[in-house]
């Protein structure tokens, strides 16, 4: 079947999904994105997303494309055409199209494209066996709060990660982990989390802050600050969390193995948790 896309207020096969060559998203990377997951058919964590889209609109002075309750419309009518079941639906907004200039347009409309994609996300493989991580170098620019479309540093960082046998990378700034290619990186030891405080440096992940709710409700203790690869390597547990991965373990960091090299009882038990409360509350 072939997926039905939403572009600029129409919802078109994905062959006539097209924006101009003049738009800023393709040539400054001017934009900014937003993944929701769909289980049962509905939405996860959809306000968080949409808040923080907001937010990332604000910070580059980007024109809001529409309201949120249109938003969840959007959103809605796609996981309908396109009989999303499981899966996600991915969102750009762009500062739209004008002649090239590192000036911002003044009167430019904001380009939205939103589509879905189908994926297993609950029964994941790699939910139950872990993924390997290795560090590299965080050379990206210092306003990772901001969800934009500039990913190729951490496209080159999976890259790395796959040339040396890994999954993914934790990047390490200053001698301290800040975050995942695309997801939050955490740590247990004794039966604590670990996970880096929010600011300029990180993206402030809406799984982040739906688990850590959800481990406050299951009386599971959190200290959010900034930890080094040693103390990662060191601990109990680690483990990541994104919209479309929820909570995964990581088994091993820089080829040495976290704990007893299995996913551990906290990261477990988090993800049981945090799906169960997700699914409680998906619009
Ligand atoms: N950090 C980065 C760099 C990311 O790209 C992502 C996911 N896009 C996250 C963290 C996790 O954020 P969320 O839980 O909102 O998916």
């Amino acid at each position: 079947m072939e997926r039905i896309v939403y572009v600029n207020g129409d919802y078109v096969p994905e062959v006539d999904a097209k924006v101009s060559v003049f738009d800023r998203g393709f040539l400054m990377a001017d934009g900014v994105y937003e993944v929701t997951s769909v289980l049962d058919g509905k939405l996860i964590d959809f306000d968080g997303h949409a808040k923080r889209l907001v937010r990332s609109l604000r910070e580059l002075e980007m024109k809001a494309p529409c309201s949120e309750a249109d938003l969840l419309k959007i959103h809605r009518e796609l996981v309908k055409r396109n009989a999303v079941t499981e899966g996600l639906v991915y969102l750009q907004v762009t500062r739209g199209v004008a002649d090239r200039d590192f000036a911002y347009p003044k009167d430019a409309r904001s380009t939205l494209v939103m589509f879905t994609q189908t994926k297993t996300l609950i029964d994941n493989p790699v939910a139950k066996t872990g993924i390997k991580v290795i560090s590299i170098d965080d050379i990206r620019w210092g306003r990772r709060d901001i969800k934009t479309v500039q990913l190729l540093y951490p496209s080159m960082g999976k890259m790395m990660a796959k040339a040396a046998g890994a999954d993914d990378a934790w990047m390490v700034e200053d001698g301290k982990v800040t975050e995942g290619t695309s997801n939050n990186a955490y740590i247990v030891k004794n039966g604590k989390i670990v996970t880096r405080h929010l600011s300029n440096e990180i993206l402030h992940g809406i799984t982040r802050a739906a688990v850590l709710r959800v481990a406050k409700e299951a009386g599971i203790a959190f200290e959010e600050r900034a930890f080094t690869i040693e103390e990662a390597k060191a601990a109990d547990e680690a483990f990541f969390t994104s919209a479309s991965a929820f909570v995964m373990p990581v088994v091993e960091i820089d080829k040495t193995p976290v704990g007893a090299g299995v996913p551990g009882p906290v990261t477990l038990r988090l993800r049981e948790v945090y799906l169960e409360e997700a699914r409680k509350a998906a619009v």
